[in-house]
């Protein structure tokens, strides 16, 4: 297979915030594999948080690159067992070649991924819209301008998250999950939010404490009066073994997992701990979000609205109608570079 590496600048709609950083954009990296005159597209999105950046994705995708072009794309279960070995970490350059291989197998089948894997395109789930750390105004102007979803993810996690939930539940009744982002490192402090939270209609709480802290969890769950979500504290599927007793669920995402046939293995693992699956994302355009939700009819709970935060898309792919993912039933991904957006 042949190798292309190209740098892809994406810019918010709006400034976006969580508990421990902020920004206006980002540079994804987009990959093309060509072999057989097809050409299967991949997305990468780096984050900071697991120590990735554009340029260690660059770097890995280049280490990566003797095996990418010696490889055979038909035996992508072996191939990308081989990128994973490369190297420990920047899963998010792995989820891109793992991507990349599956959108040409569809694309030489002539077949969806969604169909490939034996789903019903008919039982995707909701998608949440994510609502980021900001002022009371902007709060309630971002919850109108999400007027077509029924359900919001609200990011708390900073000193503000009194005034942003009181906004919320002034601006809409609508079904809130919030995502704290490893915010509230006290525990009797997360027990108490996690009550007011309650009374205010919220349906769970991702991520409360800092990732690495098992017992502390399993001591808020105990008491919690909401369902506790794993999402800092979970990449692979080997995580999910030592976190099932201290978690309700898991939020699995393709940038942490290295790609779709490990986030196919997480979904499977967690079933059989009888955890709940949300499938979430990362900024990233429609091309990574819509890989995602092609697994999407197999989980609880969806947050694939990354590309729905863009100022532009530079590709097309999934739709979402009243919140409800909509696959394309074009081949492999089904996904399309918009015009104009060449790197
Ligand atoms: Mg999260």
């Amino acid at each position: 297979m042949k190798l292309h590496i190209e740098t892809q600048e994406l810019r918010m709609r709006h400034i976006w915030r969580i508990s421990r950083d902020q920004a206006m954009g980002k540079v994804n990296v987009v990959i093309q594999l060509e072999h057989d005159g097809i050409i299967g597209f991949g997305e990468a999105a780096p984050n900071i948080r697991y120590h990735e950046t554009t340029e260690s994705t660059v770097a890995f995708l280049e280490k990566a690159r003797p095996v990418i072009e010696a490889a055979d794309p038909w035996r992508f279960q072996d191939f990308i067992r081989r990128i994973h070995e490369l190297d420990e970490g920047q899963n998010a350059a792995k989820a891109a070649v793992d991507m990349a291989v599956l959108d040409w197998v569809g694309k030489k089948l002539d077949i969806p991924l969604f169909r490939y894997f034996g789903l019903d395109a008919g039982k995707t789930p909701v998608t949440s819209y994510s609502i980021g750390i900001d002022t009371p105004e902007k709060i309630k102007e971002k919850i109108r301008e999400a007027e077509g979803f029924p359900i919001l993810k609200i990011k708390l996690g900073s000193e503000d998250d009194e005034q942003i939930m009181q906004a919320v539940r002034e601006a809409t009744d609508r079904t809130v999950r919030v995502d704290a982002n490893e915010g509230w490192p006290d525990p009797l402090q997360a027990l108490e939010k996690m009550h007011w939270l309650a009374q205010l209609n919220v349906e769970f709480v991702e991520q409360p404490l800092p990732a690495g802290r098992l017992d502390d969890v399993t001591w808020l769950r105990e008491r919690a009066p909401l369902p506790i979500v794993a999402d800092e504290d979970v990449h692979l599927a080997r995580d999910i073994p030592a976190l099932a007793h201290a978690y309700d669920g898991i939020n699995i995402k393709i940038m942490k997992s290295g790609g779709l046939l490990e986030a196919l293995r997480m979904i499977h693992t967690a079933r059989a701990h009888g955890l709940s699956i949300m499938l979430g994302c990362m900024i990233e355009s429609s091309l990574a979000i819509t890989a995602a939700a092609h697994l999407s009819p197999l989980v609880d709970w969806a947050d694939l609205d990354g590309n729905l935060l863009l100022a532009a898309d530079p590709f097309t792919g999934g739709g979402v109608r009243e919140g409800k993912l909509i696959l394309p039933h074009g081949p492999g991904l089904g996904v399309q570079r918009n015009q104009g957006q060449n790197g």
